[in-house]
């Protein structure tokens, strides 16, 4: 198998394990811990030594890893690699349980983020997230992660007998159609409380003792090569944890050690980042703040020092569709597999400008990497991404940058092989630098 096969089925089971940010949190420090890394928490004083590997988490669902370089900050600022761990998809509500007819089990939910409603139909779902369980002071309930891993739900489709109009676009109501099937209901059923009883039995504890939780639906369908020479990568969540799993496997395994290194992964993009633990709070700020004081710098040699910086906004681009040419720009036409694209906007939707395009594309060259450009047709408006909002926070050099996929923001996306690769040696060049 090609080393590019490899890297990409190892970004298959990195995603089929992360089943819900908290989750993709869990799989990242697994890696950076049997690579070498160390967990500094937020609430402990740190001291940091040069030459050492760390991570640090926030809210369980948000996650910084850094590489302390052996040269002062003054001297080579950090180079940066931000990314994020969360979705699009359903988030389960409060009090779920939902019937139907006295017969159906269903559960109420709402949207998180952007996505595709029709992508979830007809497929296999089960449920994972968080749950705060009661400890042994108010101000500190545990927090244990659930993952009920069995196909338990199904959002079935109306027949089109029923729905003439379904291939002429229907307009989904989120409140009514998309709701999950969970069970039929007999005479002995008590749906009252029932999925809280679920999870308690799944997680072998006492229902009373489950304060709330955070859960979403997932497909449990595993990702897969397809394409007749297995080109592609048909997996849900690319955006954004393909871009997690490359920078992570570049900090990882960097050799330079000048400078700095870190990798970012925010949570809550899809829903505008405006959280705690989102690019658009200052916890990455204040996480460089403390490495700058563990190496001694004052306040204006931490402010020379992100002056120096550079980061790479990596979330992904949009490949030209072969079914919906129209939809591109005329002239920038990313196309799968032939490296990552530069995200441009007028509008700054996107941070790249001229010097941070350029610094990439040298990146790119010095790595043998192809790259491409990624322009918004002019009469479409386009999506966002974390670097104008972390931007608002840390006003750094940046350039947002993303392999093209198709299908973003499906249950399943569809990436490049190829591309997965690329992405990744940009990155291990940028921290070699
Ligand atoms: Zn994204």
């Amino acid at each position: 198998m090609t080393i590019e096969k490899e890297f990409a089925k190892d970004l298959i089971r990195f995603i089929d394990n992360s089943k819900s940010s908290f989750h993709a949190v869990v799989e990242t420090k697994k890696y950076l811990t049997e690579n070498g890394f160390n967990e500094v928490k937020l609430e402990e004083k740190w001291k940091l030594e040069k030459g050492g590997k760390y991570f640090t988490t926030k809210n369980n669902s948000a996650l910084v890893a850094f590489v302390v370089g052996e040269k002062n900050l003054t001297e080579t600022g950090f180079r940066l690699v931000g990314a994020h761990t969360d979705s699009p998809g359903f988030r389960i509500k409060p009090n779920p349980e939902i019937t139907a007819d006295n017969r159906y089990l269903k559960l109420n939910t709402e949207v998180y983020g952007g996505a595709i409603l029709n992508t979830w139909f007809d497929r296999p779902l089960s449920i994972a997230g968080r749950v705060s369980v009661k400890g042994e002071n108010p101000l500190e309930p545990k927090e244990m992660l659930v993952d009920l891993e069995k196909p338990m739900l199904i959002i079935p489709n109306l027949a089109i007998h029923m729905n003439r109009e379904v291939n002429e676009g229907f307009k989904f109501n989120p409140q009514l159609h998309t709701l999950p099937i969970l069970s039929m209901i007999n005479d002995e059923f008590e749906k009252e409380n029932y999925l809280v009883k679920l999870i308690a039995k799944d997680l072998g504890i006492d229902e009373k003792d489950i304060l709330d939780f955070e859960l979403y639906l997932y497909a449990t369908e595993k990702g897969s090569l397809v394409g007749l020479n297995e080109e592609f990568i048909s997996i849900g969540k690319l955006d954004d944890l393909a871009m997690v799993h490359a920078e992570m496997n570049a900090l990882a395994n960097a050799k330079n050690k000048n400078a700095t290194n870190v990798a970012i992964a925010f949570d809550n993009e899809e829903v505008g980042s405006k959280t705690k633990q989102g690019a658009g709070s200052p916890f990455v700020k204040d996480i460089l703040k403390r490495i700058a004081l563990c190496e001694g710098l004052d306040e204006e040699e931490f402010l020379i020092a992100l002056e120096k910086s550079f980061l790479i906004s990596a979330d992904l681009a949009h490949a030209k569709h072969p079914n919906f040419q129209e939809k591109s720009d005329p002239t920038n036409i990313p196309v799968i597999n032939e490296g990552p694209a530069i995200k441009i906007a007028a509008n700054q939707a996107y941070t790249t400008d001229s010097t941070s395009a350029a610094i990439y594309e040298g990146i790119c060259a010095a790595a043998n990497v192809p790259v491409q450009k990624f322009v918004n047709r002019s009469d479409l408006k386009g999506g966002s991404t974390i670097g104008p909002i972390s931007s608002s926070q840390l006003p750094i050099r940046s350039v947002d940058i993303g392999g093209p996929i198709l299908g973003m923001h499906s249950v399943r996306e569809l990436g490049g092989v190829l591309d997965h690769h690329y992405v990744y040696k940009s990155f291990l060049e940028f921290y070699n630098l």
